[in-house]
């Protein structure tokens, strides 16, 4: 397999486990709720139903930014006072609400009750909600449950929790089948596209996505299964495939023309595809991924980037921006650090690199501001205090400002 091509290739550390500062402090932490917002736009036929407070409501209304018009495919069921103070039987309204939703959206496939702080602090049991519902609703509609609260999660943990949830229900692989890759993890329908090429490209053709685009259509798991995640946060999903009998494929994430050539070539290995069919299937979209980052390399070659934890996203792309990019990493922080999902990306990063898990909020914003990064990445929380801080060093208008943050929608936005 060909490295791609870098400029100055940056040593890597060669050792899976570099020093991490470990900091159980005050997080500023966002709510798993959030991930709502792809999964509705991935399962076409599914509703997420939030059981929740009008918080919810407001939060999920807000970063969503659908009009109610719009017929999205998720809402809150409010929980009222009264439901609160006990006075009200939560469990029928529930079932009132499902009712009423299911009657004016017959083509719902897929229902999600998404628990909350709120319906944890009284101690719904939507895990028996969903049973009940799901046996008066079946088969047209298949009720399932998770939990999205923002109580001790990152945002990206919805994700996990909904897959988590899906993996029971996943039919079994029929006696005798043949070897087959499932790829693991949310991806936006032009991407899943463009790897399906991929994968056809190279011969590996017993290929499914989860999740499936239609709840008809999720696809079959058992002792043949092989799977590649896409997304460093899914550790739950993963422990159920794994207790389905699927085997994990071991690659870094595929962030960057790097991480992904050695994440396809990771399946091109368990599938026995050749060197010659597997350069055949990537060296021109590397090519082509190489070229569009000579840009941004251009203007980010030896940058200083802090990371805040947020997302679990931030070791895979810490390594891009180190190795593709040429950025110097002043410290990566994760909310969580699973460190045999993400050994092959340690093991890549520069050697001496700091590396925190959890968070200490003060603590880590003192380490920053004293840091003086040029760019920061950090959730939108910590984004606006940030903002406001005056620029420690004066460099000329025409360079990048001093903050960005990272969004999952929109990337990595630098501003002033
Ligand atoms: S689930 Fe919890 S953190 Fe999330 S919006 Fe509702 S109350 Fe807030």
């Amino acid at each position: 397999m060909n490295a791609p091509l870098l400029t100055t290739p940056v040593p890597a550390s060669g050792c899976a486990a570099p020093p991490i500062l470990r900091e159980r402090g005050q997080r500023e932490v966002f709510c798993g709720l959030t991930g709502i917002m792809w999964l509705h736009r991935k399962i076409q036929d599914a509703f997420f139903l939030i059981v929740g407070s009008r918080t919810c409501a407001h939060l999920m209304q807000s970063a969503a930014g659908v009009m109610i018009f719009a017929e999205p495919r998720f809402a809150t069921a409010i929980i009222e006072e009264k439901d609160l103070a006990g006075l009200a039987d939560a469990n029928a309204e529930l079932d009132a609400v499902v009712e009423r939703l299911l009657a004016r959206r017959p083509e719902i496939r897929m229902l999600f009750l998404v628990g909350s702080c709120p319906s944890e602090v009284i101690k719904l049991d939507l895990s028996r909600a969903a049973l009940r519902l799901g046996q008066r609703f079946a088969p047209q509609v298949r009720v399932l449950n998770y939990s999205g609260s923002g109580i001790e999660t990152t945002f990206t943990q919805g994700e996990d929790a909904c897959l988590t949830a899906l993996v029971p229900t996943l039919p079994a692989e029929p006696a005798g089948a043949a070897a087959s890759l499932l790829v693991v993890g949310v991806l936006a329908d032009a991407v899943e596209d463009q790897f399906r090429r991929l994968f056809a490209a190279m011969g590996i053709t017993h290929l499914a996505f989860l999740p499936a685009r239609r709840a008809a259509d999720m696809p079959a798991v058992g002792p043949q299964t092989r799977y590649l995640l896409v997304q460093p946060f899914l550790g739950e999903t993963a422990r159920a495939l794994e207790n389905r009998g699927a085997t994990r494929l071991a690659a870094p994430f595929p962030l960057g023309a790097e991480g992904t050539t050695a994440w396809l070539r990771a399946a091109a290995d368990a599938f026995g595809v050749t060197d010659a069919a597997f350069e055949a299937a990537v060296a021109a979209p590397r090519e082509r991924a190489d070229k569009a980052l000579q840009h941004s390399r251009r203007a980010l070659r030896g940058r200083r980037i802090f990371f805040f934890p947020d997302s679990q996203l931030e070791i895979p792309i810490a390594r891009f921006l180190a190795r593709e990019l040429e950025m110097e990493l002043v410290e990566v922080g994760t909310p969580y650090l699973h460190k045999e999902h993400l050994a092959a990306d340690l093991a890549l990063l520069p050697a001496g690199v700091q590396l925190s898990e959890g968070q200490d909020v003060d603590r880590q914003l003192d380490r920053c501001l004293a840091a003086a990064p040029d760019i920061t990445v950090c959730g939108l929380g910590l984004a606006n205090p940030l903002e406001a801080q005056p620029a420690r060093r004066a460099r000329p208008d025409h360079e990048m400002g001093d903050r960005a943050r990272l969004h999952p929608d929109s990337g990595l936005r630098a501003g002033r």
